[in-house]
């Protein structure tokens, strides 16, 4: 690889040929401040906060678009490039609301920390902003988001991840100069598009302009009400994230704490959304074998991700046939909970409230969906993504570091190190294997580790031999790599018996409710932490979990019974490529 020397603020450095000066001052311990650089996926230099100083060059240069060569000399830190980004982000906060102590983003926004740093103390200017942006253009369509695009500095990183990391194309700049706004287009709403509500554009946000809805006070006047049985339960990711709010380091495995803030909070049972994986993995497990014995709507792809079940919707409405019919580990437990454990505890169903804490504002959308009510009432009523429990928790004053360790209640709390690594990329794909692999050949596995499902890379393949028949298997997230591996799909070219598909990247450990910030460096840890909780549980396959078993025997009969159909599986709407709403079907005309 070629490489060049540059000096970057009197340190000479040899760096790779065509990197940005961002990337090289990186290798110098140097973080360039930006607003709007995300690598490889929003690289367009238009906050222009990482200007600096290349000797030659007549006028300051953006670090993060601006290429290396060899020579150059570069200063980062001069009085004229303190000034420039300074009167830059006093042009920024002239557009802004500056409502800090009322914006979600309060004490975690990158406008306000960059502020903060550069000593602005006053703005100077008189608020302007482009007449598109009015002081009521909030919009709260969308069951999953926020968008105010009054706080909005035009960085552009939602609408690189929604187009480039997702391809859903759901916002974009809409108008020019300074009336230029991010949006949906055609007036349109969000809720009213094909957002699939997977959150990555809240993620990267750096200011509070997208951010999760916030559905906290709902619980909070449940957990209020005496009359209500307030059921909550948490998913796999939750437990490897939760602890960054509290400045721990990412990974690291709060569960039981997690457990005991709950109670503390007031809830009447902690069930674990990781029972309903297992769950998953038996109805599901049963389906594949069922759909290959048939060799009907192959390959089974699973529909454990909400949003990956309205993309298909909106962009592949002909494989919803090949999506499993199972429900998501949340709406399998949220049914659960309204029949048969109201039936055990002799609750009536309409006094309970179900609340969900999960890694993705998506799951917010799929609870509110119509079908969504096995029991005759929605089967989970509020969902609380991570950053939302977080705030209950500091708003109860519950001091994370002296929690005591706590376990979950039973029987909805008994799981299995299968039932957590679905929560990462892989993981789905991995527990099924491991029930599968051992119920068709009737044989133990001597490793449980199917590593070549593991990893982050796009999309990953495995085969596997099950008395001497070869299952061929991909495993993929975030929707652009589902895109290409479902286009060989419908093209007939992809051999698959088996897909799993998770909307974000990482899988749920990265989706959009997890604390922010989330990147690689992120995701990465959290994976760790997610087969650390694998490896320390004792059962580690959905099929040996007791309290799968006995929910089989005292209640639901077996896998696919028609009690598993009534409560756990369910079924999908084709969309339009554009709206919410659902296809116009063509007329047929008699002829
Ligand atoms: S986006 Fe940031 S700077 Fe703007 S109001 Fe919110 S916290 Fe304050
Ligand atoms: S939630 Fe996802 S699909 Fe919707 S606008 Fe954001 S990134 Fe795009
Ligand atoms: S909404 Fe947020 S991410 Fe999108 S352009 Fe505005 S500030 Fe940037």
């Amino acid at each position: 690889m070629a490489t060049v020397t540059v000096t970057i603020d009197n340190r000479q450095i040899e760096v790779e040929q065509g990197i940005t000066i961002l990337e090289a001052a990186k290798k110098i311990g140097l973080k360039i401040p930006t607003l709007c650089h995300m690598r490889e996926i929003n690289e367009i230099g238009s906050c222009r906060i990482c200007i600096v100083e290349v000797q030659g060059a007549r006028t300051l240069q953006a670090a993060c678009v601006t290429p290396v060569y060899d020579g150059m000399v570069v200063r980062t830190n001069t009085e004229t490039v303190r000034q420039s980004r300074k009167m830059l982000l006093e042009l920024i906060l002239s557009t802004h609301p500056a409502e800090c102590l009322t914006c979600l983003r309060n004490t975690n926004c990158e406008l306000q920390t960059l502020a903060k740093s550069f000593g602005i103390d006053e703005i100077r200017f008189k608020r302007v902003t482009g007449k598109m942006v009015k002081e009521d253009s909030i919009d709260r369509s969308s069951p999953s988001l926020v968008r105010d695009p009054r706080k909005c500095v035009l960085c552009g990183r939602c609408v690189a991840v929604c187009e480039k990391v997702q391809g859903v194309k759901a916002i974009g700049s809409v108008n020019r100069g300074f009336d230029t706004v991010v949006a949906p287009p055609f007036d349109l709403e969000l809720g009213d598009t094909n957002c699939v509500n997977c959150g990555q554009c809240a993620l990267v946000c750096p200011t509070g302009a997208i951010t999760e809805k916030d559905d906290t006070a709902e619980v909070w006047a449940a957990l209020s009400d005496p009359t209500k049985h307030v059921v909550v339960q948490t998913a796999p990711a939750v437990r490897v994230a939760i602890a960054e709010e509290f400045g721990m380091e990412p990974g690291t495995l709060g569960t039981g704490k997690m457990v005991a803030a709950l109670r503390i909070l007031g809830f009447d049972k902690v069930f674990d959304t990781d029972f309903a994986a297992d769950l998953t993995i038996m109805e599901e497990g049963n389906e594949l074998l069922q759909r290959l014995e048939s060799k009907q709507n192959l390959p089974l792809i699973t529909s454990c991700s909400p949003g990956w079940i309205k993309y298909v919707e909106h962009f592949y409405p002909e494989l919803i046939s090949n999506l499993s019919t199972c429900k998501s580990p949340q709406q399998m437990l949220g049914a659960l909970i309204k029949t048969y454990y109201a039936e055990k505890e002799n609750i009536d169903p309409k006094d309970i409230v179900s609340v969900s804490i999960m890694p993705c504002t998506a799951k917010k959308f799929e609870s509110a969906r119509d079908e969504m009510n096995a029991s005759g009432y929605q089967d989970v009523d509020y969902v609380l993504t991570t950053r939302e429990f977080a705030r209950m928790c500091k708003a109860a004053g519950i001091d994370w570091d002296n929690l005591p360790e706590e376990e979950f209640d039973t029987p909805l709390g008994i799981s299995t190190g299968a039932g957590v690594i679905f929560g990462t990329t892989g993981g789905v794909m991995e527990a099924a294997l491991r029930t599968a692999y051992e119920l068709v050949t009737k044989e133990e596995l001597d490793s449980l580790e199917f590593t070549a499902v593991r990893g982050l890379e796009g999309v990953k393949e495995a085969e596997i031999e099950m008395n001497s028949v070869k299952l061929k298997v991909a495993v993929v997230h975030s929707l652009k790599n589902a895109k290409i591996v479902m286009d060989k799909v419908k093209e007939g070219t992809a051999d698959y018996a088996f897909i799993e598909v998770m909307a974000c990247p990482g899988g749920c450990i990265g989706g959009g409710g997890q604390p922010i910030p989330t990147d690689l460096n992120v995701r990465m840890k959290r994976v760790a932490g997610i087969y650390q909780a694998d490896e320390q549980l004792p059962i580690r396959k959905s099929h040996e979990n007791p309290a799968i078993q006995a929910l089989y025997e005292e209640y639901l009969g077996e896998p696919l019974s028609e009690k598993s159909h009534q409560l756990l599986h369910t079924e999908y709407v084709e969309r339009d490529l554009f709206t919410n709403a659902p296809a116009k079907k063509e007329e047929k005309t008699a002829i």
